[in-house]
Order: C-alpha cells, then structure tokens, then sequence
C-alpha cells in the first residue's frame, strides 16, 4: 500500500474518538529527518490528520537499559545526536519540545513492576525527533521517552504496551519507532529487498492483522527468521510494545511498506478506536 492510500484510509476513518490512537514509525536512516521523501511526507501527512495529543510518549529503538525501564521526566528534553558520519545539518538540529514530568512520574509508577524510575539524563534521540520533526513540526506538544529494558524477552515489550495503553484515554499518543526488519549488516546499496526481508516483514503484517501478538512475541517459534531480521531486537520491541497498546476493537491501517537498503523495512501502522 502506499503511503498516500494509507493516510486517505485513516483521515476517512479515524472518527471522533476520544481515545487516542497508537502509532509505530519506522524511522528508517537518521537522514529522513532532513530529507523530503515518501516516509517523511506520510510523517507529515499523519501529523495532521491525528487527533492533537496532549503529549506524546515515545518509545524509541535507540534508547537501551538494562534491568530497568526508565522514564525520562525531565522539564526540557535535550535533543540527543547518536550518530556519526552525517551531515553537519543533522547534527545541529534540535527538537525543542518541552518534556511532560508529572505524566512521566505517573508512568513510572503504572510501570512498576516493569521497575520502572524517573530519570532526567536522557532526552530525545534520534529514533524520536528525526520522525517528531515530521509530525508536530512545531515541537509545540510535550514528549517523553521511555527506555527499552533490552535483558528482558519480547513478551515483557507487549506487556508493557498493555499497561500503558490506559493512557489512550487521555489523550497520550504512544508512538513506537523503530523498524519491523532491521539487519544493517545486510544493508546493499540500490539492491532490491533479501527474500528474508520480505517474507519476516508478510509474516508481521499477517499476524498483526490477526491481532496474533502472541506469535510475534514468539521468540523461538520465529527462529531463524526473527533471527535474520533483528541480529538485534532494539528495533523490533517498539513495534510489540506500540502492538500490546492496542485492543481487539482498535482498526489496523498500515502507512508505509517498502523495505530500503535490502534490508530495512519502513512498514509503519497506525492503530485506532
Ligand atoms: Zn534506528
């Protein structure tokens, strides 16, 4: 699907809820923060047809812990350039939107048994602000991160969309960015998608679509594939926790579909009351 039939399937549907959808963005290289393309124009394009969230709270790839789960609950969210050998444009910059304390706090204790703490030392990396510099251009709405505990297996990530997905309700837009496939060391250049690519990123979209979280937070009964896909599961977990946010009533619209660089896929999808 394109990403242009994808946002014309949601402005049509996307009805007077009162509860906020969730969102997963693949956010792809750190470059489609400055460039015009396919992904940042659906970026834009989903920006204004969302309904104004009261703040925004990002769970992004790029930021790990270990043993815990951490909510950033600083005032001014810092913008955060983890990444090298970019051009000097990318690396000044900033995304200055004011971060969201008291909501933050709240969500380390509906985290708890997650271990979940406050904690102001991050901000907003890359995985955040290179699509957030797409959707709210202006920086005008508070956002917060929240960190991904990467010693836990991907059912924790699902469990922790569950029990976020209270603030919905008000008005939180839970926004997941990361990649559905996601192996740099296969990236080619111009080369078309590996078949491994194309049959792990199916394979999501289907379960997905069947609500079958449970198969997608399987790791061994993935295997080999999900092993292909994610060498490392960074960039995979915020798509489970952003899929446990949503419930059997939610409409699935996928946005964007294409798989950059052979081995990156860019699928992005919106769920929605
Ligand atoms: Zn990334």
């Amino acid at each position: 699907m394109s990403a242009t039939e994808g946002l014309r399937r949601l402005r049509d549907s996307l009805p007077l809820s009162a509860r906020m959808p969730v969102v997963f963005l693949g956010h792809g290289s750190p470059m489609n923060a400055l460039d015009d393309n396919a992904y940042s124009r659906s970026w834009a394009g989903l920006g204004e047809i969302l309904p104004r969230p009261a703040a925004i709270l990002v769970v992004s790839a790029h930021w790990m812990t270990r043993g815990s789960t951490l909510v950033d609950v600083s005032a001014m969210p810092r913008t955060i350039h983890d990444f090298h050998g970019f051009p000097e444009a990318l690396h000044e910059q900033l995304y200055p939107a004011q971060g969201a304390p008291e909501l933050a706090r709240e969500v380390a204790s509906l985290l708890a048994s997650h271990h979940a703490e406050g904690d102001d030392r991050w901000g907003l990396d890359h995985g955040a602000w290179s699509v957030l510099s797409w959707l709210y251009p202006q920086a005008d709405v508070p956002v917060f991160q929240l960190s991904l505990d990467i010693t836990r297996d991907l059912p924790w990530h699902v469990e922790t969309g569950r029990l976020l997905s209270q603030l919905r309700d008000r008005g939180v837009l839970i926004l997941g960015s990361g990649n559905v496939v996601h192996n740099l060391r296969a990236m080619r250049m111009g080369g078309r998608p590996h078949d491994w690519a194309v049959e792990f990123d199916r394979h999501f979209a289907e379960r997905l679509a069947d609500r079958d979280i449970d198969a997608l937070a399987d790791r061994a009964g993935q295997g080999e594939l999900l092993r292909i896909a994610h060498p490392s599961l960074e960039h995979y977990l915020p798509a489970l926790t952003v899929a446990g946010a949503a419930d059997a009533r939610d409409d699935l619209v996928f946005m964007t579909d294409s798989i950059d660089l052979g081995s990156v896929s860019m699928r992005s999808f919106v769920f929605h009351a």
